[in-house]
C-alpha cells in the first residue's frame, strides 16, 4: 500500500447529476489534492450542492466517476465513505445534549464510552468549546451551535471533511472570525476540506483553490489569486471582484501580448490565445488597478492610457470611486485610496487615466 497523507485526495471525472433530464451537474472533472482547502464557488443554482451531495453518496451520479485515493466510491453507501460534513443549518439533535451529538458518530460506530468520552474532549478543545458538553443546542448561540456541528464532523477523524454554507447563516462579524478559525482547525488537522459557498470573498479569504462553478459546470479552477488576476472568463471576472469591461479590436500580436483598439486608444492585454487580426474580443481590467495620470502616481511597467470624463464621483471611506465615461461611452469604475493628500475628482472633470498591461486580460 502507498503511504497516505493524512487528507484524502478526491477525483472527479465527468460528472453528472440530472433530474427530470434537467442537469444539476453537466460534467464536472476537478482534482482535489489531499490536504488541500477547495472552494466550490458560484451563484445558487450552480450545482455546488449537489456535487458534494455525491462525493457524500447522499445523490447517485446519473454518470462519470468519483474516486477517493484512487478508489472509485461510487455506490458505496455513506457510512462507509468515513466523511465529516457541515451543514449550513447545523442540523443537530435538539434532544441530546452537546456532548452526545459530537459524540454520536462514535456511538454509531460502536466506541465504547471511555473512548468516546477522550475524542469528544478533544473535539471540544478544538473548536474552543471546552466546558459546553452538558449544554443542550437552545442553550447556545449560533456561532457555537456550528462550533459544535463542526466538533461532530471531525470526532472521528476523517479524512475529508465537506461543508456546505456552514456560515451562511451567520452575521458577518461572526462569520469572519469563524472564517480565520476554520483555516487554522484545516491546518491543524491536515485533512482535505471542500467547502461550498457564494460568496466570493469569504471563498478569496478561505481557500488554497477556488472552482468556480456555473451552469452545472467548472468555469476555472485555479488559486484566488489566479482567478482574481487572470479569470479566463467574462463570468469570472464578474462573479470575483469588480470588473470593467472594454470591448475592443483587435490590430496584432506583441509576443504574449495582443495590441487592440478600445475607445480610440491603443490597449495592450495579456492574452492566453492567439487572436486574429480585427476580432472582435472583450478585454478586462479592475477598478483598483486604474490610476489617474495627473494623480501621485507613477510606474515604470508599461501602461494603457485613455481618456475619459468623471460622470459620478463617491467618497466611501478608505476609498474613493469614480465612474468614468470614455470617448465612445463605455463605463468604468476606478477606485483609489482615500488621502487627504489626493486631490478628489468632480463630476464632468476630462482627464486622463492609466493602467498596467499586465493587469489588463482578454477574456
Ligand atoms: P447550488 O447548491 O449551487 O445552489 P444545487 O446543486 O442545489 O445548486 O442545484 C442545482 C440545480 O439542480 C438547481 O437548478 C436545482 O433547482 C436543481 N436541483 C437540485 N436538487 C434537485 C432535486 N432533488 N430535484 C430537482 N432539481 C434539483
Ligand atoms: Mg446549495
Amino acid at each position: 500500500m502507498t503511504s497516505l497523507g493524512r487528507g484524502a485526495s478526491v477525483a472527479l471525472t465527468d460528472l453528472e447529476k440530472s433530474y427530470d433530464r434537467v442537469a444539476a451537474v453537466a460534467g464536472v472533472s476537478l482534482d482535489i489534492r489531499s490536504g488541500e482547502f477547495l472552494t466550490l464557488l458560484g451563484p445558487s443554482g450552480s450545482g455546488k450542492t449537489t456535487t458534494l451531495m455525491m462525493i457524500a453518496g447522499f445523490e447517485t451520479p446519473t454518470a462519470g466517476d468519483i474516486a477517493i485515493d484512487g478508489t472509485s466510491v461510487v455506490g458505496m453507501p455513506p457510512y462507509r465513505r468515513n466523511i465529516g460534513m457541515v451543514f449550513q443549518n447545523y442540523a443537530l439533535f435538539p434532544h441530546l445534549t452537546v456532548e452526545e451529538n459530537i459524540g454520536f458518530p462514535l456511538k454509531q460506530r460502536g466506541m465504547p464510552k471511555p473512548e468516546r468520552a477522550k475524542l469528544v474532549g478533544e473535539a471540544l478543545e478544538l473548536v474552543h468549546l471546552p466546558g459546553y458538553g452538558g449544554r443542550y443546542p437552545r442553550q447556545l448561540s449560533g456561532g457555537q451551535q456550528q462550533r459544535v456541528a463542526l466538533a461532530r464532523a471531525i470526532v472521528f477523524k476523517p479524512r475529508l471533511l465537506l461543508m456546505d454554507e456552514p456560515l451562511g447563516a451567520l452575521d458577518k462579524q461572526l462569520r469572519e472570525n469563524l472564517q480565520l478559525e476554520m483555516r487554522r482547525l484545516h491546518a491543524d488537522l491536515g485533512i482535505t476540506f471542500i467547502y461550498v459557498t457564494h460568496d466570493q470573498e469569504e471563498a478569496l479569504t478561505m481557500s488554497d483553490r477556488i472552482a468556480v462553478m456555473n451552469d452545472g459546470l467548472v468555469a476555472q479552477v485555479g488559486s484566488p489569486e489566479d482567478l482574481y488576476d487572470r479569470p479566463s472568463s467574462r463570468f469570472v471576472a464578474a462573479f470575483i471582484g469588480e470588473s470593467n469591461f472594454l470591448p475592443a479590436t483587435v490590430r496584432g500580436m506583441e509576443d504574449d501580448v495582443v495590441v487592440a483598439e478600445c475607445e480610440g486608444a491603443i490597449v495592450r492585454a495579456i492574452c492566453p490565445g492567439r487572436p486574429a487580426s480585427g476580432d472582435r474580443v472583450l478585454l478586462t481590467t479592475r477598478p483598483e488597478r486604474l490610476r489617474f495620470t495627473d494623480g501621485a502616481w507613477s510606474s515604470s511597467a508599461p501602461q494603457n492610457r485613455m481618456n475619459v470624463t468623471v460622470t459620478e464621483a463617491v467618497f466611501a471611506g478608505e476609498r474613493c470611486r469614480y465612474m468614468l465615461q470614455a470617448a465612445d461611452g463605455t463605463a468604468m469604475v476606478l477606485k483609489e485610496p482615500s488621502s487627504a493628500a489626493i486631490r478628489r475628482r468632480a463630476v464632468g472633470e476630462r482627464t486622463e487615466i492609466a493602467w498596467s498591461v499586465a493587469d489588463t486580460i482578454l477574456v
